[in-house]
């Protein structure tokens, strides 16, 4: 066995990050100055309207965060207590909390090998009386498999909600995500491609789920008759400054997924050919966002993923485990999802910030297959 460099980066190489330019500061500084009074909501009403054109959707409404969509999303359905919602097992928990927040059940089903989205042919064996909804989530930037998704929501009368929250960017068949479903939510968290620091965006193609989801998102107000209370709901808004910061950011958008899709070629001549190892792909009618390069363990490489992580961390690189299998935790009864579990198990997210160099990325990914070769 040859010897496993081990030299420091000298800065410390961070899994997430945003970019920021003048036109960020700009905008948020003249919220600051004149968002108030009677143009109150001016940027959150323009970001808004330009979210909707740039990702081709119907109708958007900014909200305090993803989650916070997603939740929307649910209520405006009317999912509640007896409902079911089938969604991945290996997602982020935001997604089966809201399911819950509002009284439902989540079912976990298994994931994909190669995209690691949900597998369409699970969806189908999980559906019972109670299903009311199936929520693909696309992850780590990668579309979910959306016609067959979108079949099987016709064929069993089931609304779709897409996840779309690490997908802001990407395409799927030549639309942007969330344009196959029936709602979709958007994350500006500050790890996202886009940021607002924090924030999010619901979208729908139907103008009355639309206006049923910015009523509850009025605490239920009357939209004809302010101050008077028709539901029980909810104050997930986005501020103005939000909003003008998530402006320039959307101005700014395709430069962002151009650097994301560098990274993840700068990443690969030096991974791809490693055995047992799989990195994140790009099926034929996607394109990714990339939001984060990522790897799994597939074969026994003879080191664990969090021994990868930890040697990668003495070399100053951050990197990031994949998402536990939601099934796992106490509060849920363990699914069947070996694939799900495998790639939880065995998946790290690389440095994919969008301020990263080429330098840096090579950097890592040298480190990695150092690491896992033992040699250069
Ligand atoms: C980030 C994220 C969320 C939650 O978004 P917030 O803006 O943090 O509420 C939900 N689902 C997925 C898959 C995410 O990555």
């Amino acid at each position: 066995m040859k010897k496993v460099t081990n030299h420091k980066h000298k800065k410390k190489i961070l899994t997430a990050g945003p970019s920021i330019s003048h036109l960020e500061v700009q905008f948020v500084t003249d919220a600051v100055k004149h968002a108030w009074h009677d143009r109150g909501y001016e940027w959150v009403k323009r970001f808004e309207h330009e979210f909707a054109q740039y990702t081709g959707s119907g109708f958007t409404l900014a909200t305090a965060g993803g989650a916070c969509a997603l939740e929307l999303a649910l209520a405006a359905i009317g999912i509640g207590p007896g409902d079911e919602v089938i969604l991945p097992d290996m997602t982020y928990f935001g997604c089966s909390d809201v399911v819950r927040l509002v009284g439902a059940t989540p079912v976990f089903v298994d994931i994909l090998r190669d995209t690691w989205c949900i597998d369409p042919d699970k969806i189908i064996p999980a559906i019972t009386k109670r299903t009311k909804a199936i929520m693909p989530v696309d992850l780590y930037g990668h579309a979910s498999e959306m016609e067959q998704i979108q079949e099987i929501a016709k064929k069993y009368h089931l609304f779709v909600i897409e996840d779309a929250c690490q997908g802001v960017g990407t395409l799927y068949k030549g639309r942007h995500v969330g344009a196959y479903a029936d709602l979709a939510a958007y994350s500006f968290q500050g790890s996202k491609i886009l940021t607002t620091s924090v924030g999010g965006m619901l979208a729908t193609n139907s103008k009355k789920l639309y206006e049923k989801a910015r009523m509850l998102n009025k605490h239920g107000e009357d939209p004809q008759k302010p101050f008077w209370q028709l539901e029980v709901g909810y104050e997930y808004k986005m501020s103005d400054l939000q909003a003008a910061f998530g402006l320039a950011q959307l101005k700014r958008i395709e430069t962002f997924v151009e650097k994301k899709q560098q990274l993840y070629e700068w990443y690969r001549p030096y991974l791809q050919d490693i055995p047992g190892l799989l990195m994140n792909v790009e099926k034929p009618d996607v394109r990714s966002n990339h939001w984060m390069s990522s790897i799994v363990l597939d074969n026994d490489l003879g080191i664990t993923r969090d021994q990868l992580r930890k040697a990668l961390l003495e070399r100053n690189i951050d990197t990031r485990p994949f998402f536990y299998p939601i099934s796992m935790f106490p509060l849920y009864k363990e699914a069947h999802t070996p694939i799900a579990h495998h790639t939880g198990l065995n998946g790290i997210n690389l440095p994919s910030g969008l301020q990263l160099t080429k330098d840096e990325v090579v950097f890592v990914a040298k480190a990695v297959r150092d690491i896992l070769l033992h040699t250069v």
